[in-house]
């Protein structure tokens, strides 16, 4: 493909992709298709001669449409959101076109430059603390999820741990057994309701992992007291808690961990890294109203959030923030003659290669920038309140009808779970709306196993016909054992 074909080409593609967006809404959520439909409609292997882009772009309708599960789509209501945006896609496509693996700023200035400088606007948009800003010792880089980012901390984590113990010990084959020894002893820690990216990334360092409890009656959060209790347990057996997500929007509920009084006990383990997963809501940041949560972030050691999920850029972009970039460059700077330049010995610029597990990296904050600009801060604290306001209005939808439904947690962040009620026996007097509320009340706070139990089977039951419906997309989780639908 010549550039004068790449012109018609992708003027053809963006008309497509503009008809996809505005028949969205018509189309089913989920796909129909069965496990293995895509082969049989590709030839075994690779193509002898090239083929025209006619032809190829024909395949999408038929090959790829009939098995796309539609994100965008406004009846997807599963998992998190992925939001994706115009502004954010003409980002990709200039990323695309200037290529590059800019791993160090001699590679690509640009690339660095403009990542550094988005780092720190989406810092202030979101009132982090300035001890995560590029002009002191901190600042933030994107990497592509959340779960990478754990994984970056984590072993960050674990090796500042050790530099820490042997900082008098001489590089030599005694410190490398040392070193095993602590690694060896070393528990990181997450809560219940905590992304399984934390213990897959303990799991990647070679360390144990243990939950600390978020039980219903502190509403699925982390307390300081259960901290404490987790780690001087771990301490007990002769393990060293080194690592704590805290999450603000976990995964089941949009529960928040106490930030406040996990903020005081930071002092008092100041070897244990504590990293921020907000990975969906760390974008509720962009409005005032709920930048109280903000303060405490000071006393943690790095801060994630998925732009990719609720802030219009598309997939992927997950900004990373750390309060001491040393702490990322003393794990992963480690330069081979291939790899040096004047610029970076003379330590005038960022290679984020020393921040990140990667060598090569994507121009990923032309897209932010694009975003950023498009829609400035007022349109998207719009954004955000609308969708605020959509959880609040499923939430009102739901208390309308305790016969059928019961609220399980309220809406957070726009995020509202509930179970429905099995049938009640044909002798059960029935009620009207009014008289029915307190009665939900009532048996929420003292259900017996048997009524979970049921309460369990038919919200499964339900859920599992509304997905098969294909209508809807939703998915569902266990909170404190209470089998519930998140919408
Ligand atoms: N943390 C939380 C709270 C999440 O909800 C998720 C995914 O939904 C993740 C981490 C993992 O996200 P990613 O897909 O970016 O790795």
């Amino acid at each position: 493909m010549d550039s004068s074909q790449f012109r018609d080409a992708a003027k053809g593609a963006v008309d497509e992709i503009a008809n996809y967006y505005d028949t969205l809404e018509e189309r089913p959520v989920l796909p129909s298709v069965a496990p293995g439909y895509l082969r049989p409609l590709l030839p075994d292997s690779t193509p002898e001669e090239g083929e025209s882009w006619d032809k190829i772009q024909a395949d999408i309708d038929r090959v790829i449409m009939p098995g796309l599960t539609h994100w965008q789509s406004p009846k997807f209501m599963a998992f998190f959101p992925c939001n994706s945006s115009f502004p954010a896609m003409l980002g990709d496509m200039y990323s695309g076109a200037f290529n590059a693996a800019a791993f160090n700023w001699i590679c690509s200035p640009a690339v660095t430059e403009l990542e550094t400088v988005m780092m720190d606007w989406v810092a202030k948009l979101i009132a982090l603390p300035k001890e995560f800003l590029s002009d002191g010792e901190g600042g933030g880089i994107i990497q592509g999820t959340a779960s990478e980012v754990v994984v970056t901390a984590v072993v960050a984590a674990r090796e500042r741990l050790v530099r820490r113990k042997l900082a008098d010990m001489p590089e030599s084959e005694e410190r490398m057994d040392k070193a095993a020894d602590i690694r060896g002893r070393l528990v990181a820690l997450g809560s219940e309701q905590a992304h399984s990216s934390t213990q897959k990334a303990a799991m990647i360092a070679g360390t144990r992992y243990r939950s600390v409890p978020a039980p219903k009656e502190t509403n699925f959060s982390v307390t300081a007291a259960a901290l404490r209790k987790t780690i001087e347990e771990c301490r007990e057996k002769g393990l060293e808690p080194y690592y704590f997500t805290i999450t603000i929007g976990s995964t089941g509920t949009c529960a928040i961990d106490d930030l406040q009084g996990i903020a005081a006990l930071a002092k008092e383990y100041p070897d244990l890294w504590i990293h921020v997963d907000a990975a969906y809501a760390g974008s509720a940041l962009v409005c005032p109203e709920y930048q109280h949560l903000c303060p405490p972030i000071a006393a943690f050691d790095s801060f994630n959030f998925n732009l990719h999920k609720w802030l219009l850029v598309n997939f992927d972009c997950s900004a990373f923030f750390i309060k001491r970039r040393k702490d990322l460059m003393d794990t992963y700077s480690i330069t081979p003659s291939y790899l040096r330049n004047p610029h970076s010995d003379q330590g005038m610029v960022t290679d984020y290669r020393d921040w990140q597990i990667p060598l090569g990296r994507r121009f990923r904050s032309l897209k932010v920038w694009f975003v950023l600009r498009s829609y400035g801060v007022n349109g998207l604290r719009a954004l955000i309140r609308k969708h605020i306001d959509l959880g609040e209005y499923m939430h009102d939808l739901l208390k309308s009808r305790p016969d059928i439904f019961t609220v399980v947690t309220e809406p957070a962040f726009g995020l509202v779970t509930f179970q429905i009620n099995p049938s009640p026996p044909s002798s059960a007097p029935t009620t009207t709306e009014d008289e029915a509320h307190p009665r939900h009340e009532a048996c929420l706070n003292g259900l017996t196993s048997s009524d979970t139990q049921k309460a369990n089977q038919t919200t499964k039951q339900v859920y599992e016909k509304m997905n098969a419906k294909g209508e809807f997309f939703l998915t569902s989780t266990v909170a404190g054992g209470r089998y519930v639908i998140r919408v």
